[in-house]
């Protein structure tokens, strides 16, 4: 109740008349996916943590499983070891021994959509800054069909580039960026929808582009969009799909096998005006300051530094994952003003 409620409010927010009630179930979906990321905010460090290692080694068993002996190798090697230079109570920086870079890898994915992050902030803001533009988060859906999930894909995208050749596309939208995330329903077809930074020229009423929508996919009218108040905070929502492109902890053997067979597929990108704006851009010395602070001081600290949150002497720590899971666990658990190193 409360979950449709909200998304009721952020459509009205945007001056959009009520979402149609006729199919139920992709509404759900979407009311499900506009809470979640306050729900992941929640979880602390440690819980995430957790997750990644039991993500990691329910890869590396299911690639065991498929005799790809090489690929779980390096997922069990990748963030194995970690250099933590820290305070006791903060961490300045983690340097992990190996990255595997496989692209489910929940630690390579969590460094990745920090690199896009410090990429395409910048010239977001800068694109802003030249255009009198808003930047709206979009969310396309596709009807449910029995087939795979490169078709799936391929399918969302043609139907993405038939609607941008749309005359009411050109007219609104100045451009943006376009990520891939894949679900399953309850029936194990692909649920397959794209994740949009729109930069919106002027405002229009929803039910319009889902008529364009409609037009472009021919059967599919699921939409759903929201202004975005905070350009970073609405970039690191959409890359979090990239980091994450699926629920990798309902992931079977077979899913495993299928998107091992789609290397190469893209899975964000850019368009439009903004794309070629990103082409030329040249980020200024202030530009990503805002994302990367921390992480170009951290560069810079070493051991006996003093720690850049309370000031504390900084020290190294060789951990192994596990370890930095109970090292987390500490420092939560220790009463505010406590070191907590034991
Ligand atoms: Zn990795
Ligand atoms: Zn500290």
């Amino acid at each position: 109740m409360n979950q449709l409620h909200l998304s009721t409010s952020l459509s009205l927010a945007d001056g959009s008349r009520r979402l149609s009630q006729s199919s139920p179930s992709p509404h759900t979906y979407l009311d499900n996916r506009v809470t979640k990321p306050q729900r992941e905010n929640k979880r602390t460090r440690s819980q995430r943590a957790r997750e990644r290692l039991q993500t990691k080694q329910h890869l590396v068993g299911l690639a065991r499983g498929l005799h790809e002996g090489e690929l779980a190798d390096k997922l069990e090697r990748c963030h194995s070891r970690l250099s933590v230079l820290t305070c006791g109570r903060h961490i300045a920086r983690i340097i992990p021994n190996f990255t595997c870079e496989f692209r489910l890898c929940p630690d390579c994915g969590r460094r990745r959509s920090r690199k896009l992050q410090n990429k395409y902030l910048p010239m977001m803001r800068g694109f802003m800054l030249h255009h009198k533009v808003t930047p709206v988060h979009l969310v396309l859906t596709q009807t449910h069909r029995k087939e795979n999930r490169k078709q799936s894909a391929k399918r969302i995208k043609d139907s993405l580039t038939r609607l941008q050749r749309r005359g009411f596309w050109k007219e609104y939208f100045k451009g943006g960026t376009w990520s891939l995330e894949f679900t399953k329903d309850k029936n194990g077809l692909h649920h397959t929808h794209l994740h949009i930074i729109g930069f919106r020229r002027k405002f229009f009423d929803i039910e319009l582009l889902r008529g364009e929508w409609l037009a472009a996919t021919g059967d599919s009218h699921v939409i759903h969009l929201k202004k975005i108040e905070d350009i970073a905070a609405g970039l690191r929502e959409v890359v979090k799909y990239v980091s994450k492109p699926l629920d990798i902890r309902r992931f079977g053997a077979d899913d495993l096998k299928e998107f091992l067979g789609l290397k190469n597929m893209r899975m964000f990108g850019t368009f439009g005006e903004f794309r070629d704006f990103c082409k030329s851009f040249v980020p200024s010395d202030n530009d990503g300051d805002e994302v990367s602070e921390l992480e170009s001081l951290a560069r810079d600290l070493t051991e006996g530094c003093a720690c850049p949150k309370c000031a504390a002497p900084l020290f190294d720590l060789r951990l192994s994952s596990d370890e930095l899971l109970r090292f987390y666990e500490g420092i939560e658990s220790a009463p505010p003003g406590k070191v907590g190193t034991s």
